[in-house]
Parts: C-alpha cells; structure tokens; sequence
C-alpha cells in the first residue's frame, strides 16, 4: 500500500466514523459556527477549557465534503486535552502543512499529517482547515472572556 491510499483511507474512516461528534447544549461550552461557500461545508464546533487552560472537551457537528468532515474529527481529536497554547501552535503547524510548508513533526502528530497533500488542491486548502480556523477563534474568544 502506498502512503497516499493509507492517508485516503484514514481520512475516509473519520469521515465515516467520526469522533466527537454532536453538540452539547451547555453553557459552559464556546460553541464558533463557521462556513465555506465555496464548497457548502459548514461545521459548528465547542469547546471546554478548565481552569487550568486545558481544553477538556471538543464537539463537532456540521455537513460537508469528506476533507472537511474528516478534517473536524482530527481537529477534535487532536486537540483534545492540549492547552489553549499549545492547541494554537499545533493549528499554527497544520497551516504550515496545509500549505505545503515544512511542519514541525514533533508539534503535530496522529492522523493530522494526512492532510498533507492537500497542498496539491488549492480548491481544498479551504475545507481542510475550517474545524481548525473554528477552534482558533473559540480559543480566542474564550482567552478574551478570561481577560474581562
Ligand atoms: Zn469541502
């Protein structure tokens, strides 16, 4: 098999198993609702931090192409458990292999190298990072709430 049908594959098992999938009707949760017009997809996703930063829990719900659906099952998964700055410098790596960049591979790890020939398909660099540009902006939302 060569790594570019295993990467197919397991972008096609998120998006047909995906994980953490579902919203929470909870007001603890920052929920961020973001689309992308040019393909359709839109995706809602939450977020939980505890008092100590940490994100504690990530919920995707949304309708949208396999790279975009997939794309927010990793999201979730890899950002779960991480600090809110160590889950911006991860997004920040992703970005980087999103476009075709060199990624620092000790930041970011599992399923999300999968993306990595997306690059190719400019059309997708789109749905590929809309869970990602989600969770930036609830990370930013929640870090200006704790300001106030
Ligand atoms: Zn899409």
């Amino acid at each position: 098999m060569n790594i570019e049908t295993l990467y197919r594959q397991v972008i096609m098992d998120h998006y047909k198993h995906p994980k953490n999938k579902g919203l929470i009707n909870d007001a603890s949760y920052t929920t961020i609702h973001l689309n992308n017009p040019s393909c359709g997809d839109e995706l809602t996703i939450q977020l939980k931090v505890d008092e100590n930063n940490i994100i504690t829990d990530v919920k995707q719900e949304g309708n949208g192409c396999s790279i975009c659906c997939s794309s927010a099952s990793v999201m979730t998964q890899t950002l779960k458990n991480k600090s809110m700055d160590d889950a911006n410098i991860i997004i920040h790596e992703f970005y980087e292999l999103i476009k075709g960049y060199p990624y620092r591979k000790d930041i970011l790890t599992g399923d999300a190298i999968v993306y990595q020939g997306v690059s190719q398909f400019p059309a997708r660099v789109k749905c590929a990072t809309l869970a990602w540009k989600a969770a930036e902006q609830g990370i930013f939302k929640i870090k200006e709430d704790k300001k106030k």
